[in-house]
């Protein structure tokens, strides 16, 4: 039994180690423990700054060379990840016994919307995009705008055509509520919410309600749901309210709609963001990507069959994938 996980900011991590000088960081550090932790797939995100202290296209593009040059590397090396374009090169890289990863987009305000460079992405091989992190661009409006007026804009709606047309996964994670729901009259295909909580379970503006789980179970999607301490619990975040998630939205979303997007937060430390580091909460049992298989042991000892953990671990994201990226 494996895990995919829909989102992962392990770049963040990777890329800012070898510009410290670190090479081989990937090989070394993060490949042995996404192996501890069972995961072989997954979406490995290009996050884009969006405060006052950067150039979020500066930033953007920066990141996205500095990430083109690690999967140059890797190949040259023979690493065994493969980087996936169209859904047969799973299959491809599941016979090899390779790990793959999808490239992704936490958010486009890197682009300033201008909705031709969407193009430039997908030929780089970005598969997934959201349109917004918690800000507000001009496409969207992410989970930070309280105000219901600011929802996807006539630009957002031509990039979640293009994208569309293109064949790439679109990620409703950040939005606000607005947002979401007018995605939801925009894209007939299945949403991805890679890496959300259930506010049933515990209220935060980053995680969704039960109407969204179900809109999103309606269109044939996935959710992910996050290990993130911020978005579990208030002080005492453990792997029992992570589990407490999975099992809410199986019995609201039922069955096929939900997923792991991990989101480990330990990708942001060591300088990932500048001097800007995150304080996030450690969850207990729940500490880093080795942790993985503690999950699928935890849904195993609540009762869940081992068909039933083949979906959430794994299934429901593969089927996505493979009806969106052909
Ligand atoms: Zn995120």
């Amino acid at each position: 039994m494996y895990i995919f996980d829909a989102h992962s900011d392990i770049w963040m991590k990777s890329v800012n180690e070898k510009r410290l000088g670190n090479e081989n960081y990937f090989m070394n550090t993060h490949f042995p423990k996404l192996k501890e932790g069972k995961i072989l797939g997954g979406i490995f995100v290009v996050y884009t700054r969006t405060d006052e202290k950067v150039d979020p296209v500066r930033y953007f593009w920066k990141e996205i060379g500095g990430v083109i040059g690690e999967i140059r590397e890797l190949k040259e090396k023979d690493a065994p990840i493969d980087f996936i374009k169209f859904y047969s090169e799973i299959e491809i890289a599941m016979k090899k016994g390779h790990f793959f990863a999808l490239m992704g987009l936490e958010g486009l305000s890197g682009i300033e919307g201008d909705i031709e460079q969407i193009n430039t992405l997908y030929n780089l091989g970005f598969r997934h995009a959201s349109l917004t992190w918690n800000e507000e661009n001009h496409f969207a409006a992410g989970a930070a705008i309280e105000d219901d007026s600011k929802g996807v804009t006539p630009l957002g709606e031509e990039a979640i055509k293009l994208m569309d047309k293109l064949g790439m996964m679109l990620d409703v994670s950040h939005l606000n509520q607005r947002s979401f729901w007018d995605v939801t009259e925009i894209w007939k295909k299945p949403i991805i919410a890679s890496h959300s909580n259930s506010n049933a379970i515990f209220h935060h503006r980053r995680n969704i309600n039960d109407e969204q789980a179900k809109a999103i179970a309606k269109s044939g999607g996935v959710i992910g749901v996050n290990a993130c301490g911020e978005f579990l619990h208030k002080d005492n975040p453990q792997i029992n309210c992570y589990l407490d998630n999975i099992e809410h939205l199986v019995s609201i979303a039922g069955l096929e709609a939900v997923g792991i997007g991990f989101d480990f937060c330990d990708f942001l430390g060591s300088g990932s963001l500048g001097p800007d580091e995150l304080t996030t909460k450690d969850v207990e049992g729940l500490e880093d990507i080795t942790t993985g298989g503690a999950v699928l042991e935890g849904l195993k000892a609540r009762g869940f069959s081992s068909e039933d953990i083949e979906k959430i671990a794994h299934g429901n994201f593969l089927r996505v994938i493979k009806e969106l990226i052909q």
